[in-house]
């Protein structure tokens, strides 16, 4: 695989794929331009170098038909401000052959929405897939998906990787499109390779005493990064609204707490298998339960395993906030994927926002922190301190399948066959 600081693009074609699937209001203006902005230290290289841009990327999810309101053309205009130069739009991604023959050094040229075409994600469309034809539909989808590939890679003489929102995927743009190119033409972009750096700090390079907090909703949806983390890390503090099933999985009372009442054995399965591990797992000891669930409600404080019917736990209480900061302040390595309590209940942050507050100082203390996942992402930001920290990823998905220890297809498409 070539890194792209060694590489001289002069006078070569590039098709980048960018992840710009940035949020839109109803008059299709940009509401949060992260994305485009995080994609700029690679085109600006790529430029400066005297090569020319070939970009691409999806916009929501049009099944593969295509839709205006999705259309990339809706940002071109932002992504020739952020380059300073003008930006030429391909209507038909799969017909660029012309608009990329004629790029000159320095030119920028915007492709289509790639999920306007069904070959991008490679799924048939229209058939169940219980119906009798599906495997055939597949199989044939599959090659109609490396066809795809074949003529977005015949636009450029080299492929840059730079959407980590959707590395978990192989579709045509991210991973199918690189069996194109030799070995010394492909590469992940600045803002991958960040992405990729700071998983390895997680799982690779692990700097100890090594204290992991995984907070959200659910057990169920974060079960593959506990199980994969429980052989790495010193300190698991389990928060949120899975305190929860792990208290009544212990007998505790939760009153309408929420709970997930099928994972209560899976929760006693992680609390042995922590002993077992010698894994310090921290689980909330107390609450600030609510009497409904909205920001209004009235509140107490009261141990997490013995709510009041008509109650539930919104937050971590005070207790388990020292517990929380005892576990976090000293460690060297921090992983941190979904908030304490209902955070978007401005009275219901105080857990979420010590935890953001522990890491910020274990960070000032030489801690390498990584905070990823949707909200939590959200969370630093409300509070403010997504500067404070050593990395915030911009991927959801894609961050939590590599922390599960699963191969990215993005990223393995560009390493060396
Ligand atoms: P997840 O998508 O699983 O990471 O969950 C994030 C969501 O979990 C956020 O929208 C939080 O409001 C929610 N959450 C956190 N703590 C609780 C709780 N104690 N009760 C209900 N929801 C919670």
């Amino acid at each position: 695989m070539a890194k792209i600081e060694n590489y001289n693009f002069k006078d070569k074609k590039a098709i980048v794929r960018v992840d710009f699937n940035v949020p839109l209001d109803e008059n299709g203006n940009i509401t949060d331009d992260t994305r485009i902005r995080g994609a700029l230290p690679t085109l600006k290289k790529i430029l400066d170098d005297g090569g020319s841009l070939i970009l691409m990327s999806h916009m929501g999810k049009p099944k593969g038909k295509v839709n205006p309101k999705l259309s990339l053309l809706q940002i071109r205009d932002a992504v020739a401000k952020a380059l300073g130069r003008d930006v030429k739009f391909a209507p038909d991604c799969a017909k660029a052959q012309e608009a990329a023959r004629e790029l000159k050094p320095g030119e920028v040229l915007l492709l289509e929405n790639l999920r306007f075409y069904p070959e991008e994600e490679g799924k048939p469309v229209g058939i169940d897939k219980n119906d009798p034809g599906y495997e055939a539909a597949k199989k044939e989808m599959k090659e109609r998906q490396k066809e795809f590939a074949r003529t977005l890679a015949s636009y450029a003489d080299v492929y840059v990787n730079d959407a980590f929102g959707t590395a978990h995927r192989r579709h045509a743009s991210t991973a199918v499109i690189a069996d194109y190119f030799d070995n010394q033409d492909k590469m992940l972009g600045f803002l991958m390779e960040k992405e990729v750096k700071a998983v390895d700090n997680i799982l690779k390079d692990i700097k100890r005493p090594f204290t992991a907090i995984m907070g959200g909703s659910k057990v169920s949806t974060k079960i593959g990064i506990i199980e994969n983390l429980m052989d790495k890390v010193d300190n698991l503090i389990l928060c949120g609204g899975m305190t929860y099933t792990f208290a009544k999985a212990r007998g505790g009372k939760i009153g309408d707490s929420i709970c997930e009442n099928d994972k209560l054995d899976l929760a006693l399965d992680i609390i042995r298998k922590a002993k077992e591990k010698g894994v310090n797992l921290v689980l909330g000891t107390d609450c600030v339960a609510a009497d409904s669930f909205s920001n209004d409600a009235g509140t107490m404080v009261c141990p997490a395993d013995n709510i009041p019917d008509g109650w539930q736990g919104l937050d971590a209480g005070p207790d388990s906030i020292l517990a929380f900061r005892a576990a976090i302040v000293p460690a060297k390595t921090i992983l941190w994927n979904g908030p304490a309590g209902v955070f978007e209940f401005d009275n219901f942050t105080a857990g979420s926002k010590a935890i953001a507050e522990a890491i910020v100082e274990a960070t000032e203390n030489g801690a390498f922190s990584l905070v990823g996942g949707g909200d939590s992402v959200a969370c630093v930001n409300k509070f403010g301190l997504a500067d404070s920290v050593s990395y915030v990823s911009t991927g959801g998905g894609a961050l939590l399948e590599a922390i599960e220890g699963k191969e990215l297809p993005g990223v393995a498409a560009v390493e060396d066959k």
